[in-house]
């Protein structure tokens, strides 16, 4: 008798009593009944059959009953993820078209052309096609395969991409952590068409950028913080600013088009800095005073203080110090250190615009933080804007871990 034979509906013998399983233990169904898309090795009581690596395997509940179909990953502590919840949505490349119109269709409908030729059009999870990135830059795609399931179907995915967007070329950047996590090599290159004879540029909020997707960070560029990029321009009219963590010069070139006296960015990255003034030659209308600096800022804003500069509005946008949240109390002094530093080169009326994009860092626990390193300066804060990722960075309900990017910004009072 097949395995998962006696699960067998009255429609007849379904694929879907047959095929690997992992069956998991009595109650630990909970939170696939709430559609979180995760299964963790602790939950699996046992794997029916010899899945590999990626295979699509069923959920099962202690009872029996269905609870997905999923991607199995022997080597990670995420050991299955969900692909669709439906007993009749079978994954495969008739399903993943599917997905990936919904998540072009929400982006057409949630950003307005003339905002950006960069976008991210498929955010893994949150829609629905776990461990998939894909960031639009102009006519050229990124794509990310960070899990076992879409690596075992790249080549359908990375296809319908193509296809579905329009794009002339795939780029590959699978050179993260989440990869090796899941037990997987590193992969990055062109994967599909020809390499522009040109370097690729966007332009975002009317500002344009030279994109580096073959060795930049991530895909090239920190399309989550699109809008607050330009939101946290705006209060930059006539200010002194210092940016830190600046990269290519997203908040930098957003402080001088609306009108900053002076920006001070401070990355570590020579890499980043060189293309942040390419990217200011790119723009000849940006005016303003444009200073670059390449050191640690833990130690930079230091240094600055014992040289006696203040500022009128600083941006703290450091890279992810708390990826999940057994790492939050050594995050959360780099948080303070940095913060608390700032704040003490910050003039009165002035502005801190300080994120965090550190899944393991709550919004609370952000903002407790900040205030104890407001309480430590001796300074006094006002609660002025919240942010978080932009809208083609959807975060589903079901899904927190999506909403990972947060931010404030503070007046000193
Ligand atoms: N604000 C940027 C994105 C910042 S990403 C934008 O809008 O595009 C984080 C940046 O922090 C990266 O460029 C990385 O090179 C830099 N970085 C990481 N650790 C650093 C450190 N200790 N000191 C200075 N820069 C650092």
């Amino acid at each position: 008798m097949p395995v998962g034979y006696e699960n067998v509906s009255a429609r007849g013998l379904s694929l879907v009593s047959s095929g690997p399983q992992l069956r998991l233990k009595p109650g630990r169904e909970r939170s696939l009944l709430r559609r979180h898309p995760w299964v963790f090795s602790g939950a699996v009581e046992a794997v029916v059959g010899s899945p590999d690596t990626g295979a699509t395997v069923q959920l099962r509940a202690d009872d029996g009953r269905f609870l997905g179909w999923a991607a199995y990953s022997p080597a990670s502590q995420i050991r299955a993820r969900v692909w669709s919840f439906g007993e009749n949505e079978l994954p495969g490349p008739e399903l993943f078209q599917s997905r990936i119109e919904t998540a072009l269709a929400r982006r057409r409908a949630e950003i307005p052309a003339e905002i950006t030729d960069a976008m991210r059009l498929v955010h893994g999870e949150s829609d629905q096609l776990p461990g998939l990135i894909a960031d639009r830059y102009g006519d050229s795609l990124v794509v990310q395969l960070l899990s076992a399931g879409t690596e075992k179907w790249r080549d359908a995915l990375v296809g319908i991409l193509r296809d579905r967007s329009g794009c002339a070329r795939v780029y590959e950047r699978s050179d993260t952590d989440a990869r090796e996590l899941e037990g997987l090599a590193a992969s990055s290159g062109l994967i599909s068409g020809a390499a522009p004879d040109e370097p690729l540029r966007i332009t975002e909020h009317g500002i344009t950028y030279q994109v580096d997707v073959a060795s930049g960070q991530k895909t090239g560029f920190y399309l989550d913080q699109r809008d607050n990029r330009r939101r946290v321009g705006q209060v930059a009219a006539g200010r002194d600013v210092l940016d830190c963590f600046s990269y290519t010069g997203g908040f930098a070139l957003s402080a001088l088009a609306a009108g900053a006296r002076s920006v001070l960015s401070i990355d570590a990255s020579a890499q980043a800095l060189a293309l942040a003034k390419r990217n200011l030659a790119l723009n000849p209308a940006l005016a303003g005073r444009a200073d670059w600096l390449e050191a640690d800022v833990f130690e930079a804003l230091r240094k600055l203080r014992r040289e006696g500069r203040e500022f009128d509005l600083i941006v703290l946008d450091p890279p992810k110090f708390a990826p999940t949240a057994k790492d939050a109390a050594r995050a959360a002094r780099g948080y303070k250190d940095i913060n608390l530093s700032a704040l003490r080169l910050l003039r009165p009326g002035g502005l801190l615009a300080t994120f965090s994009c550190s899944g393991g860092v709550s919004i609370e626990l952000f903002q407790k933080i900040v205030a104890g390193a407001a309480a430590d300066a001796g300074t006094a804060l006002l609660l002025r804007e919240r942010y978080r990722s932009a809208g083609d960075h959807p975060v589903r309900v079901e899904f927190p871990e999506g909403e990972y990017l947060k931010g404030l910004l503070l007046e000193r009072a």
